[in-house]
């Protein structure tokens, strides 16, 4: 077999935290370790060596990548400090860049010299947005007490629909929007070249319906349950940080869908549905909850990050840094302007309002660039899995 290495593709993972894969020497003791890894074709070792030989095309449509969930198991017992468990996070980071659209912000997101302008370009249209909604100015104490946030791009005379939410949809709805599109878009293009790879059949194919039911619902289940995550055991205590931050999105998703129900379609009809919610309220309730499990599941991943840099001698990477600080700004500042509402301060509540929307804005719009986007490649990859065991996949 003729191999031709591809060198920018080392040089990405060694960059992104897999400087160690030189080092394997293939004794497979990762994949004998790997609680995770099946018989019929056990990773970690296969993608060390593509990795040492620089098989981009291959790692990135290698469903196994995208099944690990980076326990550290394997890279405690190598014996050679290869660190296999940093390498496949080096390549899933690859993916995610090498998969995303449009690839310049990709690009951009991939590495901190891109920070200024990933940070930048929400502020700018933040902003600009509100110069534009002709709000411009700090409420006075009263207006605060009343308002709250209600009014941060102003009021207008329409009375069915709020023109704070027509703006804050304005900037969420597109960002998220290009989000799914990059995301479904990365994603039906690994699914296609995993399949070519494994040589699926491609005329007998299930129908949408089935493929939810019997595919896709199962791994979202696994995923939810962290059933695989569970089996690692060298950082058990991960579970416990990531199983509330993935809790707590789920709880805001629902309060955002609500919110979005309750003053895009039902405030249309019933306008009095408009305004914010009471602390009473059933959603705020859940919204409130969710960020403190926010907050919470944040810090013990913070904690073991920095645990695991310091123990295992594991690289710090941008690309699991960024996402942990960007979880960290949506709940802080997210916090603090409701704790600031309550202590009647409108300047400060305004100021740290601004960088809520732009913490907010920054995760839905680099959402399949960053270590966020594994929620989509590996439900991808669990569904895959099952999928390339079935009938559908073998029958000729
Ligand atoms: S990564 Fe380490 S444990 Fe795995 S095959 Fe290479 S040397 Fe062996
Ligand atoms: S980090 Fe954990 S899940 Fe990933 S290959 Fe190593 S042992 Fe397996």
């Amino acid at each position: 077999m003729n191999v031709q290495p591809d060198l920018d593709f080392i040089r990405s993972l060694k960059e992104a935290g897999g400087d160690t894969l030189k080092k394997c020497y293939q004794c497979a003791t990762c994949s004998v370790i790997c609680p995770l890894s099946k018989d019929g074709k056990p990773f970690p070792r296969k993608e060390m060596i593509w990795a040492q030989w620089g098989m981009r095309d291959k790692l990135v449509t290698d469903p196994d990548v995208f099944l690990c969930h980076h326990c550290g198991d394997c890279t405690t017992h190598c014996p050679r400090g290869a660190k296999p468990g940093d390498v496949l996070s080096s390549i899933r980071a690859y993916a995610y860049t090498f998969y995303g659209w449009p690839k310049p912000l990709a690009k951009l997101a991939s590495s901190a010299k891109g920070l200024p302008i990933l940070i930048g370009l929400p502020v700018v249209v933040i902003f600009i947005m509100w110069l534009l909604s002709g709000a411009m100015r700090f409420p006075t104490s009263e207006e605060f007490s009343q308002y709250g946030y209600q009014r941060f791009f102003g009021t207008w005379d329409f009375y069915w629909y709020a023109k704070n939410i027509f703006f804050i949809v304005l900037i969420m709805v597109p960002s998220l929007g290009l989000a799914l599109f990059s995301s479904f878009k990365g994603i039906s293009t690994m699914w296609k070249t995993m399949s070519e790879d494994a040589g699926l059949n491609k005329e007998y194919r299930p129908s949408v319906g089935q493929f939810l039911k019997d595919y896709l619902w199962p791994s979202l289940i696994e995923i939810v349950k962290h059933s695989r995550f569970r089996e690692c055991t060298t950082n058990t205590d991960r579970v416990q940080g990531h199983l509330p931050l993935m809790l707590a999105f789920i709880g805001l998703a629902i309060v955002t869908t609500w919110s979005l129900l309750k003053n895009d379609v039902l405030g249309l009809i019933w306008p009095s549905l408009h305004g914010p919610m009471a602390i009473t309220d059933p959603f705020k309730i859940l919204a409130n909850i969710s960020a403190i499990a926010l907050l919470f599941g944040v810090g013990v991943l913070w904690a073991n990050r920095k645990k695991a840099e310091a123990e295992m001698n594991t690289q710090a990477t941008f690309y699991d840094w960024f996402l942990i600080w960007e979880i960290t700004a949506v709940g802080v500042t997210g916090v603090a302007a409701q704790l600031l509402r309550w202590a009647e301060m409108p300047v400060t509540g305004y100021i740290v309002y601004f960088l809520h929307l732009v913490s907010v804005m920054m995760l839905f719009l680099y959402l399949p660039y960053t270590k966020f986007a594994h929620l989509m490649y590996r439900t991808s990859a669990y569904a895959f899995e099952k999928y390339r065991q079935s009938v559908y996949a073998t029958n000729s």
